[in-house]
């Protein structure tokens, strides 16, 4: 039996063969070939297939996200076939008598180059499309797989770390669970792992070896164990796994539709976080009651260029109409840090946790915040959209955020367009700064929303990406908690509510604690809903204590 122990960060069982992530190459070397007009037709072959998949991509498109991505794959499509590019890759091979893999890198980077270099914004960003293009015909002649994943059956998944970008690219419908070598518990991969309901490990170390590929196993996201060729005794464990979390499931199951209420009368909204509109249908299904947190970077995570307004706008109001009336709560870009965006091209800083991310993105660019900010606005008319900014820590960084939400509102009145005027507008609280200044800030907003990962990070000064920092990364430290109970008697001075949005929302163990502090609103990823409202309905908010504050 081989026993490969990790730490698990999305609970769940689940059994099938372990999977290496396929990531594409960069390091490509140029090699002498003999058959020229070989090196040629594969080539062909791969541009062929490229322009299939990237057809059959913008069909898919034209039914799930409307007609601007649909045409921007076509778009990708005959770029396969441009007479030009085809040209500088095939004289390339000929001349140079070089191999398919180094002449499609060569000729993409060249005309990646020429767009880049161009006057016109419009064709210089034509650069991203070449670059996706040209990967997409690289991955087709080396076999790798589009999503990194080429099996028919579901595996585990098995990397080092995933980047979230390339998590957001995955099959979810291949995926049976994560096992990853390295990565830490509150950073984004594990995250989305645990929003997509996905059982997941992380820091599994040099133990996790890829000579294990194909090979079947167990994996328990709990105890953070993956286990190959288990003797009888582990098979009867992993059973007996398997049949408490079916159990758990029905038990679960039976508090749908049931109120988020504690059994003294207090009310709790009990809302998901999401990272992009194909969640609704996770939410939908363990009974949310609205959405507290859509991460909405992740749509320029996934994209190659800059979401234009009309595919934010069909993006938004597909959760909007979806959640049919229920709050939701969408937060501006926040990205920097572990969220990096090629086409941003943000510079390589020191501290990228505490350099230039998030809302300072925004107001440092304020074509791109506009252009979000206008999206979301129109959004506003098909449901009840909020909009939440992020990694506040200055009362003039709001004043601006608004100003802008003004200017939109301004601008889509005069144009005709409909939006709701009275739209909600709320903070994360994620900096200790923001704590302090928490009075002032909450006669500028409707709500606060606590960022618990960001503010135990900043407040104990310890990266949350790092998975060595152990018993020093504390979200439970007293300091934490108090920081919670300022932010929430600010807001209720003021009449607003509050809310957490971060990952210990969802750590049942402190909902006494959130019940004494008051705490209106808890979003937590969708698998964890049912689970709280259980808890909810036993807890009895007036018996709770601040104890858990003077914990030291
Ligand atoms: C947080 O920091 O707690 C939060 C919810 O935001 P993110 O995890 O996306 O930084
Ligand atoms: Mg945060």
């Amino acid at each position: 039996m081989i026993l490969v122990q990790g730490k698990g960060v999305s609970k769940g069982v689940v059994r099938g063969p372990l999977y290496f992530f396929q990531r594409p190459k960069t390091d490509i070397q140029k090699l002498t070939v003999t058959d020229v007009e070989g090196e040629k037709a594969r080539v062909a072959a791969a541009r062929e297939k490229s322009s299939e998949q990237l057809y059959a991509l913008a069909d898919k498109c034209r039914e799930e996200a409307g007609e601007e991505t649909a045409v921007l794959f076509e778009t990708h499509a005959m770029f396969c076939d441009d007479d030009d590019y085809v040209e500088a890759m095939e004289t390339m091979i000929q001349d140079e008598k070089c191999n398919a893999e180094y002449a499609v890198k060569a000729a993409g980077e060249e005309y990646a180059a020429m767009f880049a270099a161009m006057d016109n914004a419009y064709m210089k960003s034509r650069a991203a499309d070449v670059k996706d293009v040209t990967q997409r015909i690289l991955n087709n002649l080396m076999g790798i797989a589009p999503g990194g994943i080429d099996s028919e059956e579901p595996v585990i998944l098995c990397s080092d770390d995933l980047a979230p970008s390339e998590t957001l690219q995955l099959d979810k419908s291949k995926i049976l669970g994560f096992a990853l070598s390295a990565g830490s518990s509150n950073g984004h991969t594990a995250i989305l792992a645990r929003t997509m309901g996905i059982p997941a490990i992380c820091a599994m170390g040099a133990d996790l070896k890829e000579e294990y590929q194909g090979r079947v196993a167990y994996l328990d996201g709990e105890t953070g164990q993956v286990v190959l060729d288990p003797d009888t005794l582990t098979v009867q464990v992993f059973k007996d796994k398997f049949e408490k979390q079916k159990a758990f499931k029905e038990l679960m199951a039976t508090m749908k539709g049931q109120e988020d209420v504690t059994l003294d009368g207090r009310h709790i909204n009990v809302y998901c976080n999401i990272g992009n509109p194909d969640d609704v249908a996770a939410v939908k299904n363990n009974d949310g009651q609205g959405i507290g947190l859509f991460r909405s970077e992740f749509l320029y995570l996934a994209a190659s260029d800059y979401p234009s307004e009309d595919e934010q706008f069909n993006a938004y109001k597909k959760v909007a109409e979806a959640m049919d009336g229920k709050r939701v709560i969408i937060r501006t870009l926040d990205i920097g840090a572990d969220k990096q965006v090629e086409y941003f091209h943000l510079k390589k800083e020191e501290n990228p946790a505490m350099g230039v991310r998030a809302i300072r993105i925004c107001l440092n660019n304020p074509d791109v915040f506009r252009t979000q900010l206008r999206a979301l606005y129109r959004a506003s008319a098909f449901g009840k959209v909020a909009i939440m900014f992020p990694m506040i820590a200055s009362v003039w960084e709001v004043k601006e955020c608004r100003r802008a939400c003004e200017k939109v509102m301004a601008e889509l009145k005069a144009e005709g367009v409909p939006f709701n005027p009275d739209t909600e507008i709320g903070i994360m609280i994620e900096t200790p700064s923001s704590i302090f200044v928490a009075p002032e800030l909450a006669e500028l907003v409707d709500f606060f929303s606590v960022g618990t990962n960001d503010l135990t990070q900043y407040t104990l000064a310890c990266d949350r990406q790092a998975n060595d920092l152990g018993k020093f990364f504390d979200a439970h430290h007293p300091s934490v908690l108090r920081a919670l109970k300022m932010a929430a008697d600010a807001a209720h001075d003021k009449g607003k509510w509050i809310g957490i949005c971060g990952e210990l929302g969802a750590d049942l163990s402190l909902l006494p604690t959130f019940l004494a502090i008051g705490i209106d609103e808890l979003s937590v990823s969708p698998s964890a809903v049912l689970p709280l409202r259980a808890e909810i309905r036993k807890s009895i908010a007036k018996t709770c204590t601040l104890d858990a504050l003077y914990k030291m």
